[in-house]
């Protein structure tokens, strides 16, 4: 094989949805290279894998791999990659990944390019996009030395929907792993709570992000929120600040929303965020910077101080309702 391989995530029998734009990343960058892709999952169910336009899926079966360790993964993909020879393997950028994916490539004295959000072809070589400073710059990443090269993929970056649909072989692959090739002893993995706020449901949603400035402020955007009868969600940098409950979060790491209305008020629309909102009918943003991305899928855009905007809106709003 000298196509893509792509590394899969599941636990406890749930797809991690990464998994799903991966491939497509995948299928997509195997098509400009003229190669094949193939798909490999670690102790998991494969067939749905199976129901996609692979060469091959590969389904990595031993009973030292039922729990996730990092020297479990990697020596398990180190055999696997060693006897199928891919030339290039793609990760989801997931935390697990991110544990052991840069191990593993330097077992082949390669790099992670990690958290790319594209790529390129040129001479039949792929130049990965990687965004640096924030996402202030990009930068175009050539892999170097012998292949395999080794990348990871942002969330959102490729659609789940292009994926193409097809009939792969399943193939089962046991590696060799003694029990002395694994140092750690894992607990129970980390669960979330519960989500007390449901923001799938909503059907007009208020988001905030760090135009806001301070936790002080929050109760303008509130104020809006109750005006409209919507639910109040915000950017991540807003709940890791404790500004608003985590289960408010909107985005790769929080909750996907589709509302008939979603405003967006100075958000300024990273791809982590734009995941979780871009299913939303009507998008409305607020944002003094009028080269701000959430512009790019806003269908109205209100450039200017949401300090001014806001106030104005609210008063409107009362007015229009009576
Ligand atoms: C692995 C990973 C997962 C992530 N998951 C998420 C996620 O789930 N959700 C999420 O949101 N982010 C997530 N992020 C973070 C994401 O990359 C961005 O950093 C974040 O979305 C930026 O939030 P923001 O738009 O509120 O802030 P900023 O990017 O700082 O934008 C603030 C905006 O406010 C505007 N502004 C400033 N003052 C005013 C004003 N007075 N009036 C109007 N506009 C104003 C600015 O022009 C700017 O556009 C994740 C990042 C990583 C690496």
């Amino acid at each position: 094989m000298s196509g893509v391989l792509v590394v899969t995530e599941q636990r406890g029998g749930v797809w991690n949805r990464m998994s799903w734009e991966t491939l497509a990343a995948g299928q997509q960058l195997a098509a400009q290279t003229g190669g094949s892709a193939s798909a490999v999952v670690i102790g998991g169910a494969a067939d749905e894998l199976a129901s996609k336009k692979l060469e091959r899926v590969y389904a990595v079966q031993h009973d030292l791999l039922a729990n996730y360790t990092a020297d479990g993964y990697t020596a398990a993909l180190e055999q696997l990659i060693r006897k199928i020879n891919p030339s290039i393997v793609l990760f989801p950028h997931t935390y697990q990944v991110r544990d052991f994916a840069p191990k593993l490539a330097t077992r082949f004295g390669q790099v992670l390019i990690s958290d790319a959000i594209g790529f390129r072809v040129e001479s039949g070589a792929p130049i990965f996009v990687r965004q640096l400073f924030q996402g202030k710059l990009n930068a175009d990443v050539k892999p170097g030395g012998a292949a395999p090269h080794f990348a990871s993929i942002q969330a959102g970056a490729f659609r789940a929907e292009q994926l193409e649909a097809g009939s792969a072989p399943v193939e089962t692959f046991a590696p060799t792993l003694g029990a002395d090739t694994i140092r750690a002893k894992p607990l129970e993995p980390f669960r979330e709570s519960t989500r007390a706020v449901d923001l799938t449901a909503a059907e007009i949603i208020v988001s905030v992000g760090r135009g806001i400035k301070e936790k002080d402020n929050i109760p303008i955007v509130e104020e809006l929120a109750k005006a409209l009868g919507a639910e109040l969600a915000a950017s991540r940098p807003i709940c890791d600040s404790g500004w608003l409950p985590m289960e408010r979060q909107v985005g790769s790491s929080g909750q996907t929303v589709s509302p008939k209305v979603y405003l967006a008020v100075g958000i300024s629309g990273a791809i982590q965020h734009l995941v979780g909102m871009k299913g939303a009918k009507t998008i409305v943003a607020i944002n003094k910077d009028a080269n701000a991305p959430i512009f790019e899928v806003a269908d109205y855009g209100i450039v200017g101080d949401l300090f001014e905007v806001v106030p104005a809106l609210i008063e409107e709003v009362k007015k229009a309702k009576g």
